[in-house]
């Protein structure tokens, strides 16, 4: 009997050493593994069309065809060295032509007088014919010795991703003789989920992903997987927001007629969204479980501000507070800022980085800043990463904050924790411009309460967005010149660092595409006397930090970088920003690119140059003119290039699923309702074992 941990060459003892290897790469080792080894499409031969109707198909749609192969070749093309294998298949309708590139072995598998099935797409080159179909091989056929040859005829087939030499027909084998273990998989999901949510069977889905009766129990066989990997994902974050807030955390009291005075004395009046937004966090914090709150907010919305005024009552209550920033320059930028906030309260705040330290105005010793802190009368502290060394003690840590970091930050949350040196967790806040579109949202912050700033500061200049052809390209450099005679500073973004690059190794074409060495240099001779630096991601941090720093202080007048330009900087002197080959990045990410100007008094300028005559590419760019807001634009993003150009959707740390869609919003709202109802029920997910045992599972990287 096959049963799920029953190992491979147990179900198919004939194997060969060799294709045990390749499944073992493929990560196959047991039954089970086989089960789960999903399909990445199927491939349809229920329905066979005579060759001789292929004709009155629409070119582009996919046909099945029984053929005999009558002639078949395979030579080296003469002028790409390209191996290209052409047959001739005729049925008693008619005969076609079918070419495979690449693929030389088929020339072996299907010698002259072979008869099977092929599924592909009709093109019309020559009349109509295939181009790199699948096929089966009908019963009959010389076989190459592997068995359940013609299985396949009249079914929908899977199609598996694979490695070389393992054929979809082993593969196929393997899993049909694993499919009885499948009658064996428990349901693990409550019936009340089922039921409502209309789900397939789990044994069943598993079953009918494989090899379906039809499109209909394909599609729910999707359906139901899709569900789970998406059930579990977000119960998962539900499960880790509850037990987080289980946990102690110190309570920090609201001194209301104390902060009225500091927001009083602040620069500007706050916007209803920062008060809203600081009202929710200084709720969060006054209670005596840990806050797990993301505070999004656009570019310029003013995210620092608002945290300070939960920082100042960490202060005022006596306990300590510590600003993450993702770098240094970063760090001193927001040191500076707090320290003029509170400077009128007198409270003192250091700077801890690997190459500064401060306590108020003064450098200081790194010892100095440790002790303070570890003796608790040190209340705030800003820095990077060197804030998560265990030198660094803060026995009062009660409130954590991470700036600009993205939301898989749990090792820092879990570093930060541990600072108090207690079992006491401290109130930990996110701070984030990452535009994400809502449906996205919904998962990946689930174990997250959220706090949005939805309304920009009235003061703020704004960004005016100009559109330009390349021909176009004079107005903006004539802009710049009197920019840059105005001492304003002037970034210049484009696509790539060098001419010869790592092409192919990206999504992009990037043939014309302008790169940051060319471009210092063009520039150079356009603005004769300018001072022009670079910045790209092959340099070092260091150096990245000096020009950046140099750029800031107005020692450089324009700037050539690819996107790496910090997230979340405040260079105010800077005025323009001119993206070259702008139809080359996501609109969600131009809007961030963009918020680096117009930050100060100083209205700002985004010239976006489209360097392709495709009117499509222009309209998308176009959309920056007119809108505004990056939650929009991240939208419009998602509708318009699917997913994976959407702004930071290749970053690690986000989910990988084998069958759902991240961004299916039906899907993702229907599991959430899901998970919400049985939390609600039992955060503790006693009531359903077998959930629960599947959530810890995947709390432990399993699946
Ligand atoms: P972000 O949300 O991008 O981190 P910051 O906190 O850096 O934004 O704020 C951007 C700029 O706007 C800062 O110079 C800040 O002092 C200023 N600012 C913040 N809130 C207001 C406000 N309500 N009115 C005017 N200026 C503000
Ligand atoms: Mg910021």
């Amino acid at each position: 009997m096959t049963t799920l941990g029953s190992a491979i060459t147990d179900i198919l003892p004939q194997i060969s050493k060799r294709v045990e290897k390749q499944l073992t790469h493929l990560g196959i080792r047991t039954t089970k593994d086989l089960l789960f080894y999903f399909p990445y499409r199927h491939e349809d031969y229920r329905v066979i069309t005579p060759i001789g109707k292929l004709g009155e198909l629409a070119e582009g749609n996919r046909a099945a065809i029984s053929a005999r192969v009558d002639l078949i070749r395979t030579f080296r093309s003469a002028k790409r060295h390209m191996l290209i294998t052409d047959a001739v298949v005729s049925d008693p309708s008619g005969s076609t032509k079918i070419t495979w590139f690449h693929q030389p072995y088929v020339g072996k598998t299907l010698p002259i007088g072979t008869r099977a099935f092929f599924v592909g797409r009709v093109t019309g080159k020559h009349g109509h014919e295939f181009i790199n179909p699948s096929f089966e091989k009908i019963l009959g056929s010389p076989s190459t010795g592997f068995g359940n040859i013609g299985r396949d005829a009249g079914r929908i087939v899977p199609v598996y991703r694979t490695t070389e030499g393992l054929t979809q027909k082993m593969l196929r084998a393997l899993v049909r003789k694993a499919l009885p273990a499948a009658t064996t998989l428990p349901e693990w999901l409550a019936n009340g989920v089922i039921g409502e949510n209309g789900l397939l069977g789990f044994a069943q889905a598993v079953v009918a992903i494989h090899f379906p009766a039809d499109e209909k129990v394909l599609k729910r066989s999707r359906d139901r997987l899709a569900f789970d990997e998406l059930f579990l994902f977000q119960a998962r974050a539900f499960e880790a927001a509850s037990h987080w807030k289980r946990q102690q955390a110190p309570v920090v009291r609201f001194d209301e007629p104390a902060t009225k005075t500091y927001v009083k004395a602040l620069p500007f009046r706050l916007t209803d969204a920062q008060r809203k937004a600081a009202w929710e966090i200084l709720g969060d914090i006054g209670k005596e479980h840990p806050m797990n709150r993301l505070l999004h907010g656009d570019v310029g919305s003013g995210k620092t501000v608002t945290a300070s005024i939960a920082m100042f009552n960490v202060a005022r209550s006596g306990g300590q507070a510590a600003l993450l920033c993702p770098t240094e320059i970063l760090a001193n930028q927001h040191f500076e800022t707090l320290k003029a906030f509170f400077a009128a309260s007198e409270i003192p705040i250091a700077l801890l980085t690997a190459h500064a330290v401060k306590l108020g105005s003064r450098r200081v010793l790194k010892n100095t800043v440790l002790k303070r802190l570890r003796s608790g009368e040190l209340p705030i502290v800003v820095g990077t990463h060197a804030l998560l060394q265990p030198p660094v003690l803060m026995p009062k840590l009660a409130l954590a904050i991470i700036d600009e970091q993205h939301r898989f930050g749990v090792e820092q949350r879990k570093a930060l924790s541990e600072r108090r040196g207690d079992a006491v967790v401290p109130h930990i806040l996110t701070m984030t411009a990452t535009p994400i579109p809502r449906t996205l949202g919904l998962t990946l912050y689930s174990d997250m309460d959220l706090s949005v700033l939805d309304a920009m500061p009235t003061h703020r200049a704004g960004v005016l967005t100009k559109v330009l052809r390349a021909d176009e390209r004079a107005k903006a450099e004539e802009h710049i010149r009197k920019e840059i005679a105005a001492s304003h500073g002037v970034f210049v973004l484009c696509p790539r660092i060098e001419v010869e690059e790592e092409a192919g190794e990206t999504l992009f074409d990037w043939e014309g595409s302008r790169s940051v060495k060319a471009e210092s240099q063009r520039l150079a001779t356009v603005f004769s006397g300018a001072r022009i630096g670079m910045l790209h991601g092959k340099m070092k941090s260091e150096k990245k930090e000096e020009v950046m720093e140099q750029f800031s202080n107005g020692d450089l007048d324009i700037l050539v970088s690819t996107s790496v330009v910090e997230v979340g900087i405040d260079v105010a002197r800077a005025t323009i920003m001119l993206v070259e080959n702008a139809e080359m990045f996501g609109l969600a990410q131009l809007h961030q690119l963009r918020g680096r100007v117009g930050r100060a008094e100083l209205p700002g300028f985004c010239y976006l140059i489209v360097g392709t005559a495709d009117e499509q590419a222009r309209e998308r760019v176009a959309a920056l003119e007119q809108l505004t807001d990056g939650f929009a634009l991240a939208e419009r993003d998602l509708e318009l290039r699917g997913p994976s150009h959407l702004w930071g959707s290749e970053q690690s740390g986000w989910p990988k699923f084998k069958v759902a869609d991240l961004y299916d919003k039906a899907m993702v709202e229907r599991t959430h309702r899901a998970v919400k109802k049985l939390f609600r029920e039992d955060p503790t997910l006693s009531k359903w074992p077998r959930i629960k045992a599947a959530v810890m599972r995947r709390a432990r990287g399993l699946t």
